[in-house]
């Protein structure tokens, strides 16, 4: 008996075990695919930047994560604690443990505020269900004054988010006939507004065209919540009426306690084959992994077939390695109504064009797809 366990069930942990299912069926050897989850909550993510203008709502971003993946999976609702990777053996939070020939780690990134020493709940975030929701009623509350964004610490879930929540912030208080009355800032940690350098010649102008201060080489230091002040390392200090910050973030802290990683945890992972490395028969994909590109849903999605194919090649033993060519694909908002969309790989840096509305409108509809096609593993 071939046994598969798939660690995580949210977008590269559901796709990978539907992609997983389909495969091993084709090697008629006998096997028993398992998902493990502590919540069995599959979130969409990129719905946060929806919920905290309150033009979605948590629950319809959100599905059971059991009803994604086929009925002949095993479905295993518990938190993992730690691997006993010599003995391939999962350790559980329910007191139970779970054998594995072959272990795929999907468990994400999680928010890390304990990370720094300067988090308070007065910091807002959109970064979970319940931080998109404040956010919102403290943004249909602000009466005026200034609104500071900035990255608490990288790297962090999809890059263009903070941006988009800046963009957004600028037509939502335009739309609501006050945005005389709100100053808007980003800092980036970076010496532009955006990590890629062909988006960034496209979004940089934007920030001047919406009058939305930027400061660069602005790495979160300290906060003085009492104060209002936000200082960098880089020696600068600002003040703000609302703070927006990106959580520091950190992958499952099982991961460390294996000791499958150190610090944050971010796995090591291959970036083609994407085999752990210094781990026997393990892979991991999506926000969890330590592969230079984009946390994000699609890096998941396009990463998930590959996993697949090298566990099905490696039980039928055919000799051959998939390799992930890096690709990532995302909608980058620029305002209600107007997105750009990015694709790259490893090697071809993405041509973002211009914003435009079908972008926008394909954005709208990407969350029954999502849920319907892509978490599936239909395409
Ligand atoms: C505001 C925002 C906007 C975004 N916008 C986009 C976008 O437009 N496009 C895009 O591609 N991506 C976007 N993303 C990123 C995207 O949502 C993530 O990259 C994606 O969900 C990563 O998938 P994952 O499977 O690695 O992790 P997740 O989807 O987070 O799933 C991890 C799963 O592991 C489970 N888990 C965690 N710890 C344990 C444990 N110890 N034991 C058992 N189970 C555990 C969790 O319950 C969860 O179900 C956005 C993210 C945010 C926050």
């Amino acid at each position: 008996m071939n046994k598969v366990v798939v660690l995580g069930a949210g977008t590269g942990g559901t796709i990978v075990t539907n992609k997983l299912w389909k495969k091993l069926k084709k090697t008629k050897q006998p096997f028993e695919l398992t998902i493990v989850d502590k919540t069995f909550k599959h979130v969409y993510q990129p719905g946060f930047l929806f919920t905290m203008f309150n033009r979605d709502k948590t629950e319809n971003i959100m599905k059971d994560a059991r009803k994604l993946v086929p009925k002949g999976v095993k479905k295993v609702m518990a938190g993992v604690i730690r691997i006993d990777t010599e003995n391939k053996i999962i350790y559980l939070d329910n007191n139970e443990t779970l054998e594995y020939d072959y272990v795929v780690l999907a468990t994400g990134a999680r928010i890390a505020p304990e990370r720094v020493d300067w988090w308070d709940d007065s910091i807002h975030q959109f970064y979970t269900p319940e931080g998109a929701e404040k956010l919102y009623n403290a943004i249909t509350q602000f009466e005026g004054g200034k609104i500071l964004i900035a990255i608490g610490d990288l790297p962090y879930r999809c890059p263009p988010a903070p941006l988009e929540a800046a963009f957004l912030l600028d037509d939502y208080f335009r739309k609501k006939k006050m945005r005389d009355k709100v100053d808007i800032k980003f800092c980036s940690p970076l010496n532009r507004a955006f990590s890629i350098e062909t988006v960034n010649t496209v979004v940089q102008p934007l920030f001047k065209k919406k009058d939305i201060e930027l400061e660069t080489y602005f790495n979160v230091e300290d906060v003085d919540t009492e104060e209002k002040v936000i200082y960098s390392l880089e020696g600068s200090d600002d003040d703000y009426d609302l703070l927006i910050l990106v959580p520091p973030h950190a992958a499952q802290p099982y991961i460390v306690e294996s000791g499958i990683a150190e610090g944050a945890g971010w796995v090591p992972t291959d970036k083609q084959t994407l085999e752990v490395k210094g781990q026997e028969n393990m892979w991991a994909l999506g926000d969890t992994t330590d592969i230079p590109t984009s946390k994000a849903g699609s890096t998941a999605h396009y990463e998930a077939p590959i996993i697949a194919k090298n566990i099905y090649n490696k039980i039928i033993n055919n000799g051959k390695v998939d390799m992930y060519d890096g690709h990532v694909q995302c909608f980058f908002l620029t305002e209600f109504g107007k997105s750009l969309f990015i694709d790259f790989n490893y090697e071809n840096p993405p041509k973002p064009g211009k914003p435009a509305r079908h972008w926008w409108w394909f954005k709208q509809i990407f969350k029954p797809f999502y849920f319907n096609l892509v978490a599936t593993g239909k395409v």
